[in-house]
């Protein structure tokens, strides 16, 4: 389930019934990220950064299975609660300040920290951020 991003068309498949059941998860790539405002700024500086491999202290990592967790407790909302997820889903006019794209993002990213915390990975205030290759599924390190 969770959502899928298609590379080709650049948005976020929320609707597509394919999607419903299927758990999307890249194994190799975790997500760079700084609880910082979304915007372009903050965007092209971490960028800089990742390209220049030089981060700041603000700079967090979290592993390709830090990623498998959200998308799990994606699913379990979905199947707990059925008839709000779809209402969670509906997208936000515009993408509020921290990057999230709708309600379930929020929700579930608040609760993805469980399993950060439990990986002893950073915690997560914003849904930007950019993927990157790591060591390893379980790695939250730069490969
Ligand atoms: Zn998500």
């Amino acid at each position: 389930m969770g959502l899928s991003y298609n590379e080709k068309y650049k948005h976020w498949n929320t609707k597509d019934p394919i999607d419903i059941g299927k758990i999307t998860f890249n194994s190799k790539k975790g997500i760079l990220f700084n609880n910082s405002e979304d915007n372009d700024e903050n965007r092209k500086a971490l960028i800089s950064r990742y390209q220049g491999g030089k981060f700041s202290k603000d700079d967090k990592i979290n592993s390709p299975t830090a990623g498998l967790g959200h998308e799990i407790i994606h699913a379990g909302n979905f199947l707990l609660d059925n008839a709000n997820y779809f209402q969670r889903q509906e997208p936000f006019k515009n993408v509020d300040k921290n990057g999230f794209t709708n309600n379930e993002e929020i929700r579930t990213t608040i609760l993805s920290n469980q399993v950060n915390e439990a990986l002893n990975e950073p915690q997560r205030q914003v849904y930007w951020g950019i993927k990157i290759p790591t060591e390893s599924v379980t790695s939250n390190k730069v490969k």
